[in-house]
């Protein structure tokens, strides 16, 4: 397969392992200032939407797409789908599976960031939001309620007018999630279902914390979906089979 070349939109943990075992020209968003490069060929920045994509994918040559972008990156997933259509060529979509609840848990699925937030003062006052700085719009509105926000880069206006930012990366621990919960007197979790590391749900779950999960976008339709790294090579090596 090293012969192929393989564009691989990234911005996960997933995508930096898989850049890690076979060549790729990994694809970033650009935005974070001092992102974790994934070894190998980086490009970084969008592509200018649909046709921009399909210029990039006929002028570098592309012989397949891999999409391990993070569930939430709904437009760039949807982006994916209509140049490989386009230009034909295949593409293959890897994403970590979602989280289920397990016995202890208060969770309460909501549709959306604006369901999220509309639920959130039946729930508690004191909210630890962890949906990420782009998110933090949706809940500008929401009257009552104190948040802690956290995320990589600062958020930007429109925000909460009681806010705390806590400016941290992954990865947590549950025993660093236990106390930051504790030490904010957290009564109320926010999170995408974005699955992976689970230590927040897990120290929400010892202290009693209701939890919002917002859950993930539709994919879009017909395109092979995978869980793993393991999966996306073999995916992979079919290819050339
Ligand atoms: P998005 O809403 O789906 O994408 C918005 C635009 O950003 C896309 O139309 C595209 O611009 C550009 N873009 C997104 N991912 C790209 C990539 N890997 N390479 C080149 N351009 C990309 O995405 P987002 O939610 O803003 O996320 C941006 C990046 O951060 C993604 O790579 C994602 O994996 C990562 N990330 C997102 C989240 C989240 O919660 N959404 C969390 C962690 C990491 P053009 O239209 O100009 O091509």
């Amino acid at each position: 397969m090293s012969s192929r070349r393989v564009l691989l939109l990234s911005g996960t943990t997933e995508g930096r392992r898989l850049a890690g075992r076979t060549p790729v020209i990994s694809s970033l968003a650009g935005r974070t200032r001092s992102p974790l490069l994934p070894p190998g060929e980086v490009r970084i920045g969008g592509f200018g939407g649909v046709e921009g994509l399909i210029g990039y994918l006929r002028s570098a040559r592309i012989d397949a797409v891999i999409d391990a972008t993070h569930p939430f990156a709904a437009a760039m997933t949807s982006h994916a789908a209509a140049a490989c259509a386009a230009t034909g060529v295949p593409l293959l979509i890897l994403r970590r599976p979602g989280w289920t609840p397990v016995p202890g848990d208060r969770w309460h699925r909501v549709p959306s960031l604006p369901a999220a937030a509309a639920l959130l003062p039946s729930l508690g006052e004191r909210v630890f939001l962890t949906t990420g700085r782009q998110s933090i719009a949706a809940f500008a509105g929401v009257p009552g309620c104190w948040f802690l926000s956290r995320s990589v880069e600062p958020p930007e206006p429109p925000m909460p007018s009681r806010l705390e930012v806590l400016l941290d990366r992954g990865p947590f621990t549950p025993e660093s999630e236990h106390a930051v919960l504790t030490s904010h007197a957290i009564d109320v979790l926010v999170t995408k279902d974005s699955g992976g590391s689970a230590a927040k749900l897990d120290a929400a779950r010892a202290l009693g914390i209701p939890v919002v999960v917002v859950d993930r976008p539709p994919l879009p339709g017909g395109i092979p979906v995978v869980p793993s790294v393991d999966a996306a090579l073999t995916w992979l090596d079919e290819l050339t089979a």
